[in-house]
């Protein structure tokens, strides 16, 4: 395993949508495990491909303390319940803002060898879900946010 660099939000193949996965090998998998470890280091929730610059349908959420991964992530069904509540990336150090997200989501995906799951997040996990898959169509929260703070400003 290995971490990978993590594009700033200014760069532009993070506005390009991505492509989706049709080989399921050892490239995925070791796209999938840097990713993981990518994600640990910088303390993320989430982390898509376009982020470390694939341009893939693939992203990764935990899931209380385990990491789960999506490929081809599809939302099938949405709550009509939301909640606007901070939001960051990693792709944004140090900055967040305030975003709406349904409650709940249900996400169908396939896993790392191609088997079809389906799964509903809420909360935190059902934000995460909606987030990551933004990245793959090359939206970013900043898009979707009244207003970019940064943490730096409410130290003052
Ligand atoms: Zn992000």
């Amino acid at each position: 395993m290995a971490t990978r660099n993590i594009l700033n939000g200014s760069e532009d193949i993070l506005r390009k949508k991505s492509r989706e996965v049709a080989v399921f090998d050892k490239r995925l998998h070791q796209l999938l495990e840097d990713m993981a470890e990518t994600m640990a280091e910088a303390n993320g929730l989430g982390l898509a491909a376009p982020q470390v610059g694939v341009l893939r349908r693939v992203f990764i959420a935990q899931n209380g303390d385990k990491n789960v991964e999506f490929i081809n992530p599809n939302i099938v069904w949405r709550s009509d319940e939301t909640v606007t509540e901070h939001e960051g990336c990693l792709s944004f150090p140090g900055e967040y803002g305030y975003v709406e997200r349904p409650q709940s989501v249900t996400v169908q995906a396939q896993d790392r060898r191609g088997n079809f799951f389906e799964m509903t997040g809420e909360g935190i996990l059902a934000r995460a879900i909606c987030h990551e898959i933004d990245h793959l169509d090359g939206v970013l929260f900043v898009d979707l946010t009244e207003e970019v703070l940064s943490f730096e400003e409410d130290d003052e």
